[in-house]
């Protein structure tokens, strides 16, 4: 019972801090985004936080693989890779995951989140002596991986070359490094100098672990990521990128040399361990997969439907982050209004923008993370600016432009 008390206590301090999280429970209708039945509010509301950041959770090129994969497959993969899991469709996406980012191979895991905690975890551990560094912004999911490994981590300032160059040449240079850091990062939108990474990388004999999860599908002429569009994929060591944002699936992988695949193919708990993602999935990522590398169409109404937000937003005055990516966070800075905004935007406007607030971001930070994709109309953009300008004077918050740190 004590227990009982205890649990009741904590979950009652997250809601005086304002940060207890509660789910808007949706509706998805197939053909029907950003559009989706919400139990927590009334009638339709459109979805302006998701991460199907180009719709293609709808697609119907990926609806048919999946249906053609569940009836000539069925449902479950049947067992972990090693045993009985490995279905041709698993194959057929690894080999489409490799040439997407111009690697030997690819390995999947059941979520980025896995494939994350896994292969880093794995290099981590079993590269002797390895030193990992670490973006402090980076990932929950790298982070624990990382921590897991009990490799000797140093955690370089988010971003900042000088501090990560100084922590290089701190450590021995024969000693094992690897570099983790992301792409795109999630919660500000802000991009990392990938090439000077990799110029430090070599300068002092170090890997590159890139997860590019908020960017593939979205950048580069084949939707291969920010390092596909700066030219970079050959010089990092891992890739590392999700099938669940804007694949629109779900599902996690790593693309690299055939060894380095094969080593965390053969000692990551993460990936040994587990039922492989089911056929269909795979077949449905695929078919996504092949469909952003064909067609730039959706990346390019994307880019024009964020810009069209971010113009809209400077013309009222709203803080948000600036940033060159497609992630617009708009800035609240407290947790109380934060929730209050989102709440009366489903309620009253029938908009779900999910509040982010502390432990996601540091607190004074708290924000709406806005997410347009090719399939809001430009009603909605209007009707969206119009309510959150009638919010943001209802709740008094100040509005001017805030810089990217
Ligand atoms: N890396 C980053 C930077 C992320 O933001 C996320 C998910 N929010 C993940 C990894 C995990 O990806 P997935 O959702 O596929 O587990």
């Amino acid at each position: 019972m004590k227990y009982q008390d205890y649990f009741r206590s904590r979950l009652d301090t997250l809601r005086d801090e304002g940060n207890y999280r509660e789910f808007a429970e949706l509706e998805r209708h197939r053909g029907a985004y950003p559009r989706a039945k919400c139990h927590s509010g009334e009638g339709d509301v459109t979805i302006w936080c998701s991460n199907d950041y180009l719709g293609m959770g709808q697609h119907p090129d990926v609806l048919a693989a999946m249906h053609e994969a569940l009836d000539r497959t069925g449902a479950g993969a049947g067992g972990t890779r090693n045993i009985s899991g490995t279905t041709h469709d698993h194959v057929l996406l690894e080999a489409e995951l490799a040439d997407l980012h111009g690697k030997e191979a690819a390995l999947l895991f059941t979520s980025g989140y896995v494939s994350n905690w896994a292969a880093l975890g794995t290099l981590a551990s079993e590269i002797p002596d390895c030193v990992v560094l670490s973006d402090a912004l980076n990932h929950a999911s790298m982070i624990e991986g990382i921590r897991h490994s009990r490799a000797q981590k140093v955690i370089w300032k988010h971003n900042d070359l000088e501090d990560l160059e100084a922590k290089l040449a701190a450590l021995p240079l024969e000693q094992p490094k690897l570099i983790a850091f992301e792409s795109v990062y999630s919660m500000d939108g802000d991009v990392a100098p990938i090439e000077a990474i990799c110029d430090l990388a070599d300068r002092y004999g170090a890997m590159t672990y890139l997860d590019e999860v908020h960017a593939v599908g979205l950048y580069g002429p084949r939707g291969g990521g920010l390092a596909e569009q700066l030219g970079l994929m050959d010089r990092l060591t891992v890739i590392e990128g999700t099938l669940g944002k804007a694949f629109g699936v779900v599902g996690g992988y790593i693309a690299a040399s055939a060894e380095l695949c094969d080593f965390v193919r053969s000692f990551a708990s993460g990936f040994i361990f587990t039922t492989a993602l089911p056929p269909a999935v795979a077949a449905g990522a695929a078919a996504s997969v092949r469909h952003l590398k064909a067609s730039c169409e959706e990346r390019t109404v994307h880019q024009a439907r964020v810009a069209e937000v971010r113009a809209q937003l400077d013309a009222i005055g709203l803080p948000h982050i600036e940033n060159p990516s497609h992630i617009i966070p708009v800035m609240v800075g407290d947790p109380v209004k934060c929730k209050f905004i989102s709440d009366t935007l489903l309620r009253d406007h029938g908009i779900y923008i999910q509040p982010i607030n502390y432990p996601t971001v540091p607190k004074g930070t708290e924000r709406l993370r806005i997410t347009p994709s090719p399939v809001h109309t430009a009603q909605d953009v209007a009707k969206l600016v119009t309510a959150l300008e009638a919010l943001w004077t209802q709740c008094q918050l100040a509005r001017q432009p805030i810089a990217a740190q």
